[in-house]
């Protein structure tokens, strides 16, 4: 969590995006509200539609082109990177990697992406079918192989390619077998997630471990963080703490999410109106977001 004072008056654009770029997905994740409820019609953000909107930013140094839904499903995810990648230093999007062919790989590698995230969960087809809700492990296994493989080929070290673990009671024990599973893939980079329950699937709030950790999985933490470093692996929670950190939960402030910068520096796009797409192509003045 940054400490950067924030100020009462946002003064300048925000000069990073999050597109939905779908809200269609492939997987079907018990721990998804999007598994159990339908909020929208499906909807794919068109390659006219990100110009429009990127356009109406000045200054652009990050887009995200991942919300609910899986991006390689959107027809033009390629065509939308390549454009982006004219306007912003670091484009990025978290995929269950399912659709990734290798002429995917290929157009993924061709495209500029800098990272591209492969939430996975799970070491075992069993415990990923539980948690993810179809039987896709082995060909994401494989697809993630092969992308790295085509990295290494062409001697390219974009986009880098990082496993996703979103943590819970339900998958944790697992953890020392995913460090392995990213070394035998040649992915040097975990990410440790917490779960946010709605008390949906298994998003509940006995299967969460933020600021409940017992000892015994304090323990399996300690050991894939050991692993980790013998692999010459980096595991690290979102936020760039450790696992152990973010979800032992240990509060520094009384109002932790008070420091956030996210309102004041990122513009989110989730799903399109119509209103949305017919304001005029000239920046807006920022909008002004009282702390
Ligand atoms: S891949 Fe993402 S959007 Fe799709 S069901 Fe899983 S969590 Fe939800």
């Amino acid at each position: 969590m940054s400490t950067t004072r924030r100020l009462p008056v946002v003064a300048t654009l925000p000069r990073s995006l999050y597109l939905e770029t779908t809200n269609r997905c492939d997987s079907k994740c018990r721990t998804c509200i999007r598994t159990f409820q339908s909020l929208e019609p499906p909807a794919d953000l068109t390659l006219e539609q990100v110009k429009a909107i990127a356009e109406q930013f000045p200054v652009l140094e990050r887009v995200v082109l991942h919300g609910i839904g899986e991006p390689l499903l959107n027809v033009e995810i390629f065509e939308i990177v390549v454009h982006l990648k004219t306007r912003a230093a670091t484009v990025l999007f978290n995929s269950d990697a399912i659709s990734l062919t290798a002429k995917r790989a290929l157009r993924l590698i061709e495209s500029g992406l800098d990272e591209y995230r492969v939430s996975m969960d799970a070491a075992t087809r069993q415990t990923y079918r539980k948690l993810r809700g179809v039987d896709q492990f082995d060909r994401v296994v494989a697809n993630v192989r092969r992308l790295v493989e085509l990295e290494r080929e062409r001697s390219r070290s974009a986009p880098r390619v990082s496993l996703w673990f979103t943590a819970s009671r339900a998958n944790l024990h697992e953890l020392p077998a995913f460090v392995r599973l990213a070394a035998d893939l040649g992915v040097d980079e975990v990410y440790v997630q917490r779960l946010v329950f709605n008390g949906l699937g298994l998003a509940t709030a006995e299967n969460a471990l933020h600021g409940r950790l017992q000892q015994q999985e304090q323990d399996v933490l300690d050991q894939a963080q050991e692993l980790a470093g013998g692999l010459g692996l980096a595991l690290r929670a979102s936020g760039l703490t450790t696992p152990l950190a973010s979800l032992k939960g240990e509060m520094s402030s009384p109002r932790p999410w008070a420091g956030c910068q996210r309102p004041w520096t990122l513009s989110p796009v989730e799903h399109l109106t119509t209103d949305m797409l017919s304001f005029p192509h000239e920046p807006k003045p920022p909008q002004v977001i009282r702390p």
